[in-house]
């Protein structure tokens, strides 16, 4: 039993902290209440960024250069290529901003990068309007991961060492005495026993660990996905990488799905929780928002007519840093959480960190800044 523990949450998180934990010879059972990946979660999506750009952020280039073998290392350890890359774009509109930063931290950091002038940008992505942006930065290291592949191939990857998933199986309270957690009740009333247990519940969070009242605000997220109405093999991911105007809060990634490509806001929604809207729904204004930055960043593309939506939740911190380490009144009971909309890119080294937290009471990734007692 103290050999045992049980994973809530089955994401990108749970699924990488499960996986290193079987590598430390840990006996790990994952429980969902739903199927994994689970396509309402935020890990349930097709595609997310790799970016190894976060302005001034230097922690964060660190962590996105640390991570980047690792998935690689998955990528061919399962024998799937989930990892795309074809560089990263961060385009600034103005000067003396956030771009600016990103190229003097991926210079300090040795990152391969190249600033692109307005020419570059009309010779390389005719698409865009250059005369919008002041320059460009490319990185070739970043670009995108294909998200449900990647959880299950990780998930596979952990069942060969011994990993039991349970589907179906909604965890809805704690059983605590004497300063450890002993078992977890789901809402069938089943008893799961276990000697540890890792809190990986993404957006559901607050409802499952209501009595910590943890500083975690969850926002819905509306997305949408559109058919380029012209030229669309300029939007193939070899000619069009990921990109993000950082200064008006959009990004973009390649055609993906059936020939729809994404566009999404990367600023915080309003207050939601998952399951509280239609997830294809979403509204005019949010439309009309896209139409009106395709016009002036990408104007071929704000005449689109053929279009779906899709609604999904960060789970915020206040400073969007993350949460990750011990539940305060449990010695058996940590936690991973409040990844903010931006988490996936790093999930393999926040895992393997769990991981050795766990079984070794601290970790090679220094994980101060994400203590949940800094609120
Ligand atoms: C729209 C959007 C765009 C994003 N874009 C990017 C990006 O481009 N790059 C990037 O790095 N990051 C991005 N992120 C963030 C990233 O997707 C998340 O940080 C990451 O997927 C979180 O993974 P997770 O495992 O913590 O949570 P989730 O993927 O939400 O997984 C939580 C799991 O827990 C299960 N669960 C919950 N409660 C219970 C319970 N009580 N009992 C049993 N099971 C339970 C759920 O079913 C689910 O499977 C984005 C997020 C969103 C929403």
């Amino acid at each position: 039993m103290k050999n045992n523990v049980i994973i809530v949450g089955g994401g990108i998180m749970g699924a990488s902290a499960a996986y290193e934990l079987s590598r430390l010879g840990r006996q790990v059972t994952i429980l969902d209440l739903a199927e994994v990946p689970n396509r309402h979660a935020a890990s349930g999506d097709q595609l997310r960024t790799f970016r190894m750009t976060y302005g001034k952020d230097a922690f964060y280039t660190e962590m996105a250069a640390k991570s980047l073998p690792l998935w690689l290392d998955l990528c061919q350890q399962s024998s799937d290529k989930f990892m795309v890359q074809h560089g990263f774009l961060d385009l600034a509109v103005q000067a003396h901003g956030y771009v600016e930063h990103c190229l003097q931290v991926l210079q300090d950091h040795r990152v391969p990068c190249q600033v692109l002038q307005k020419e570059d940008i009309r010779r390389h992505y005719p698409m865009m309007n250059s005369r919008a942006f002041r320059f460009g930065l490319l990185h070739k290291d970043g670009g995108m991961i294909w998200a449900m592949r990647a959880v299950s191939s990780i998930l596979g990857l952990a069942q060969r060492k011994g990993v039991k998933v349970r589907t179906h199986t909604h965890v809805a309270s704690l059983i605590k005495a004497k300063g450890v957690i002993t078992a977890l009740k789901d809402t069938a009333g089943r008893i799961h026993e276990a000697g540890t247990f890792l809190f990986a519940p993404g957006a559901w969070t607050p409802e499952l660990l209501k009595s910590y009242h943890l500083p975690i605000k969850v926002t819905r997220q509306q997305q949408l996905y559109l058919r380029p109405p012209y030229n669309r093999g300029r939007y193939r991911q070899e000619h069009f990488p990921p990109f993000y105007v950082q200064s008006q809060g959009f990004y973009g990634l390649p055609m993906h799905i059936h020939g729809f490509m994404k566009i999404a806001e990367n600023r915080k929604g309003p207050p939601g929780k998952p399951g509280d809207v239609n997830e294809r729904e979403i509204t005019p204004a949010f439309e009309r928002k896209v139409r009106t930055f395709l016009k002036r960043f990408v104007p071929e593309l704000a005449g689109f007519t053929e279009h779906e939506g899709h609604v999904s939740y960060y789970t915020n911190t206040k400073d969007d840093d993350f949460i990750m380490g011990r539940l305060p009144d449990v010695s058996n009971g940590f936690l991973m959480t409040g990844f903010s909309g931006h988490g996936f890119k790093f999930a393999p080294l926040l895992g393997q960190a769990m991981a050795q937290l766990i079984v070794g009471g601290k970790s090679d990734l220094n994980l101060h800044r994400f203590r949940l007692n800094r609120f």
